[in-house]
């Protein structure tokens, strides 16, 4: 088991799917966790589904504002004194009825850059200048398995997660200089509610499966079947897993990585 016992963690969107899977990995290695989420009822929840760990806390942190992100950080900073693992997690599939539209609009592209890209952006580089001035930390950024191939229905999504992982590789550089890693975990498929949007939109105009005739966790389950050499689907903890590893002591020669923890879907 990692041993996280007196870290200090700060996960974004921290309220749903992966991002309480990988609360409640950190908390059971021993991290007190500052559960984050664009919805404070949601962190809440987290935050009481974690109760078993170490000290747990919520608060509500919208990733595309810097304003909310300064106070937070700072915030966290004259509680408890410093931070050494930042898990930027938020991210979003598209805009309002992105599910009904067979082509992306431009708010789609908009809206998904600003949270999943310049969200991971806004909050590493605040979240930096405490590292720097700590000379240590670790940053784990949750990009996907759409940044390694091209997808008709969401290009917008598979761009905003190509752009996670070049951020990744460019920050690992910057941060190399205070003892920081940055890395990214690239999750595969996991039932949360972006993919539950993922097949609404699927079974109204198809996408790189034949899934005809299918629905809801029907379809899911047949990408499942069709992708994953494993036969099975990810978990929210088997994310958390590999950013708790990354997240840990036993990785520090690992940096500017993207780990893809998608059942073998790709090999290289
Ligand atoms: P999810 O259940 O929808 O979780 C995303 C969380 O982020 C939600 O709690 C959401 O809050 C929050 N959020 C949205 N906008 C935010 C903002 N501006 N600031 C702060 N929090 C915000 O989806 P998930 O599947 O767990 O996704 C978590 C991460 O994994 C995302 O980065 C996603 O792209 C990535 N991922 C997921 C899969 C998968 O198969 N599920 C695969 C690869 C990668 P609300 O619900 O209130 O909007």
């Amino acid at each position: 088991m990692i041993d996280l016992s007196g870290k200090e963690a700060i996960v974004t969107g921290g309220g749903s799917g992966i991002g309480r899977g990988i609360c409640s990995v950190l908390a059971l290695a021993g991290a007190n966790v500052l559960v984050t989420d664009i919805s404070r009822g949601s962190a809440e929840e987290t935050m009481r589904y974690c109760s078993y760990g170490g000290d747990i806390t919520a608060k509500e942190l919208d990733v595309t504002n810097e304003h909310s992100i300064d106070k937070i950080i700072s915030e966290h900073i004259k509680e408890r004194k410093k931070i050494d693992i930042l898990v930027n997690n938020a991210g979003i599939i598209g805009s309002e009825g992105w599910s009904n539209r067979e082509i992306p609009n431009s708010q789609d592209w908009a809206e998904v850059y600003e949270v999943n890209v310049r969200g991971v952006v806004k909050v590493s580089e605040r979240v930096s200048i405490e590292l720097k001035s700590q000379n240590q930390g670790k940053i784990v950024n949750i990009a996907s398995i759409a940044a390694r191939q091209g997808s008709p229905d969401s290009p917008h999504y598979s761009t905003s997660k190509a752009a996670v992982v070049s951020w990744t590789q460019s920050h690992a550089l910057q941060m190399a200089p205070y003892n920081v890693n940055v890395n990214a975990v690239c999750p595969g498929l996991i039932w949360t509610p972006i993919w539950e949007s993922i097949a609404k939109k699927r079974s109204q105009f198809g996408g790189n499966l034949d899934t005809t005739g299918l629905e809801g966790k029907k379809l899911f389950d047949q990408t499942v079947k069709s992708w994953i050499p494993l036969q099975r689907e990810q978990t929210p903890e088997d994310i958390g897993n590999a950013v708790a590893f990354l997240a840990s002591d036993i990785a520090q020669n690992i940096t500017g990585q993207s780990i893809n923890v998608d059942g073998g879907r790709f090999t290289n």
